[in-house]
């Protein structure tokens, strides 16, 4: 009876990805609520374009524009406002 032992299971491949990264990732993920349609949109955040981000977003859901406010913080987690245009 053989195993598959020689190939590492998910876990070793996950530890071994962070080991290598022990800097903050350049994209975090952060979500808001849109305004017209109440849709949960979740947005890849540029942590390396700046601490504080102001853009405009066109709803993926609805298409009206939203204007974002993000902030990162300290540790690296992305606050994020949004408004209408
Ligand atoms: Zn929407």
């Amino acid at each position: 009876m053989r195993h598959k032992s020689d190939e590492p299971s998910h876990d070793q491949r996950l530890r071994l990805a962070t080991n290598r990264q022990d800097t903050q990732p350049a994209e975090v993920e952060a979500r808001y609520v849109c305004d017209s349609c109440g849709e949960e949109i979740v947005v890849p955040i540029d942590v390396t374009e700046g601490r504080h981000q102001d853009y405009v977003e066109d709803c993926p859901v609805c298409c009206n524009p939203m204007v974002l406010h993000v902030d990162i913080a300290d540790d690296g987690e992305p606050l994020i406002r949004s408004e209408h245009e």
